[in-house]
């Protein structure tokens, strides 16, 4: 076993179904008399659902939260919490939403509750991506991990099947980065495989029975610990070419990742046996890179970043994007290498 160190994380964690009852108990708990609950326009039912719930202890509803978190937003946001007086904020939705909370915690020191809705996994990590003048900038910081994060299983029950799909995938890729990170711990690697499992046995029911709650439960379970994962550990080649995908081409956040996926693990697995192992028994297939990419076929979700929008001329300037200060990753970067992987992922050929 090589050295290692594992911190551990301080957001207090509630799991199951009907936990949004004990929101307004959390919120009492972290002083919050005058909460602002965010979510999207889309979600402004369940931000309303979120309030009922608080017992007298929100203030207002703000549900502008969109992609990517633009300052713009968030300043609007911020006007309105002070006109409201608020004391904190909770986010009720996917990492948009919650990458709200986290840029007006960050902003404020207010505290933040994260009431997650898909399995994006932006609730457990201390990373936020800002947008400003068409840029997205990621930062780092423990002040933007939220306070206390309420699982629910009763609220993905409306994520549509196919969108839970791409989710799905999109935390599992987190796991199987925290895999093979270089500063991995045996504890992550834990959750890494087990999260895998959960997720890799629970999609498929998730998306054919999208209101079979035990399904739903365990493929929460599984977005929580590869969450975790990616909170923990640093992410390599795989995040670094969604990142410059969906920046560059406004591409859809869950289906990038869930098309990627299998060709970034494929560039690995020869670089990192012992870890591929572990993935291999997660999953429970000899080829995990083939079965990932089978997977996302099955939700009937797009397997071609072609079909996503993406130009083939992106290809070019996608590879010299990742090249530009790249992550680390335990395969060295080539530029022939990362091109026929990117076009096999634009094309939605099988990952090699
Ligand atoms: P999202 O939050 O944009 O949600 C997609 C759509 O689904 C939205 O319209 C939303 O309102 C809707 N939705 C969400 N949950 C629903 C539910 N249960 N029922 C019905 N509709 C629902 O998508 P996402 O994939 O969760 O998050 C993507 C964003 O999160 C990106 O901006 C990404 O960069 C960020 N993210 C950040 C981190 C991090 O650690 N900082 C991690 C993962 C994702």
């Amino acid at each position: 076993m090589r050295d290692f160190t594992h911190a551990i994380p301080t957001t207090r964690v509630l799991f199951g179904s009907g936990t949004i009852t004990r929101l307004a108990d959390e919120a009492r708990t972290l002083g919050m008399a005058r909460a602002l609950v965010l979510s999207t326009s889309q979600q402004k039912p369940q931000a309303h659902l979120a309030s009922s719930h608080l017992e007298g202890r929100g203030a207002g509803i703000f549900a502008g939260a969109v992609m990517h978190t633009p300052t713009s937003v968030t300043e609007h946001a911020i006007a309105d919490a002070r006109s409201l007086g608020v004391d904190g904020f909770i986010s009720i939705g996917g990492g948009s939403t919650t990458g709200l909370g986290k840029a007006l915690a960050l902003r404020t020191g207010l505290p933040h509750i994260s009431i997650p809705t898909t399995y994006a996994g932006s609730e457990m990590t201390p990373i936020l991506g800002e947008t400003a003048d068409g840029t997205k900038k990621t930062v780092r910081d423990i002040r933007v991990l939220p306070n206390t994060v309420i699982y629910d299983v009763d609220l993905t029950l409306q994520l549509p099947p196919r969108m839970s799909g791409v989710s799905g995938l999109n935390a599992i890729a987190h796991a199987v980065e925290a895999h093979y990170a270089y500063d991995t711990s045996p504890i992550v690697q834990l959750m890494a495989e087990e999260g895998i499992r959960a997720l890799y046995t629970g999609l498929p029911l998730v998306v054919a029975q999208p209101n079979n709650k035990d399904a739903r439960s365990n493929a929460l379970y599984g977005a929580w610990l590869c969450a975790a994962c990616l909170g923990q550990t640093t992410m390599a080649l795989h995040h670094k070419l969604c990142h410059v995908l969906g920046g560059s081409f406004d591409l859809p956040h869950a289906e990038t990742h869930a098309i990627v996926l299998p060709h970034a693990l494929a560039y690995n697995a020869r670089a990192v046996p012992d870890n591929i192992a572990r993935i291999k028994r997660a999953i429970g297939h000899d080829a995990p890179a083939i079965a990932l990419y089978e997977l996302n076929r099955a939700f009937g979700a797009p397997t071609a970043l072609r079909d996503l929008g993406m130009p083939e001329s992106g290809v070019e300037h996608a590879v010299a994007l990742a090249l530009k200060d790249p992550y680390q990753n335990p395969r060295l970067l080539e530029v022939d290498s990362l091109r026929h992987l990117l076009m096999n992922a634009w094309l939605g050929a099988r990952p090699a």
